[in-house]
């Protein structure tokens, strides 16, 4: 049986590269995936899909016609679209589904991935509820995993580091299906900082101190000018992030990490090892319970 990977994180954190990186990836190894990309608002997409929202809603269109900006736009699009989740799953199921004979005959294995790519605007997909409709439905036909897609360079601050983690654990308890954390980017920034202070909590309150007494709240790179203005570190943000950090190290203990570089290449082999593991967990763990709650 495929497993569905879901591709979701914030706008720019690389998404679409990850998915265009992993599609070239599977065909080179003669196993093409099946592909969906969710996102309304994206003006090409570089890879070739087998559902593409943008075939049946228009967004400017949707935008247009219902008078919404941008983002209501995509919400409204999403909606629309959920609206034929019978189709999709039915696409899916006859696409997806175990080789006929003729196919074994001819040496086809069937589709082992299925890739969602999900619109820029994250909060649009995990916390709506078509999204949710979506997701869900995907999960109850198939093994599904989460990718969680950061931008490794621009979390490379102890403050951003912890929102972005605190924004995955959300998303984790939200969707309550397996999940990796694909740090993306790493041609730019080496991700080993982030594998350290997930696995060492002394690392990180050493990076913690070190940007206290160095003043660099908010990071270096990425240099957001309203974290910085909290400064000093001193204060509440300090043990704030001390004990968050406590939490997190139940939810790390969850998580499969990769870095990867979407430009490269690096780290590719590793990610789908981390998809076999989560769909053994899915299987195992999750499934029984989807079951249970259904
Ligand atoms: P999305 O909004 O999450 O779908 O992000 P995109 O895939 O559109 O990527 C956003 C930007 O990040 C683009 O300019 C990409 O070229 C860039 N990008 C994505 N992955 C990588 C990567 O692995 N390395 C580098 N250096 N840039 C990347
Ligand atoms: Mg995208």
């Amino acid at each position: 049986q495929p497993v569905a990977i879901v591709c979701v994180g914030m706008a720019g954190s690389g998404k679409t590269t990850f998915m265009q990186r992993i599609n070239s990836y599977l065909h080179s190894k003669r196993t093409p995936p099946y592909v969906l990309n969710l996102d309304p608002a994206v003006r090409t997409v570089p890879f070739d899909s087998n559902i593409d929202i943008r075939d049946s809603v228009n967004y400017k269109e949707v935008m247009k016609q219902y008078n919404l900006g941008p983002n209501g736009g995509i919400l409204t699009s999403l909606n629309l679209f959920a609206t034929k989740i019978d189709q999709i799953l039915g696409l899916l199921e006859k696409r997806c589904g175990p080789p006929t004979q003729e196919e074994k005959a001819a040496g086809k294995k069937g589709i082992q991935n299925i890739l969602v790519d999900t619109p820029g605007q994250i909060e649009v997909f995990v916390w709506s509820a078509s999204g949710d409709i979506l997701l869900s439905s995907i999960a109850s036909s198939f093994p599904t995993v989460i990718a969680y897609i950061i931008d490794t360079p621009r979390t490379a601050s102890t403050s951003t580091f912890m929102s972005n983690m605190l924004y995955a654990c959300s998303i984790l308890y939200k969707t309550k299906l397996p999940m990796i954390l694909v740090f993306n980017k790493t041609d730019v920034k080496d991700a080993e900082f982030a594998k350290e202070w997930m696995t060492d909590f002394e690392a990180f309150q050493a990076a913690l101190r070190q940007e206290q007494e160095t003043g660099s709240y908010g990071g270096a790179e990425g240099g957001e000018a309203g974290v910085s203005g909290l400064g000093g570190g001193s204060g509440y943000m300090g043990s704030l992030l001390n004990s968050m950090s406590l939490m997190l190290e139940e939810f790390y203990s969850h998580l499969s990490v990769v870095g990867v570089s979407s430009m490269t290449g690096q780290g590719v082999d590793e990610f789908f090892e981390a998809v076999q593991e989560k769909k053994a967990e899915f299987l195992r763990d999750y499934r029984p319970e989807l079951e249970r709650r259904q």
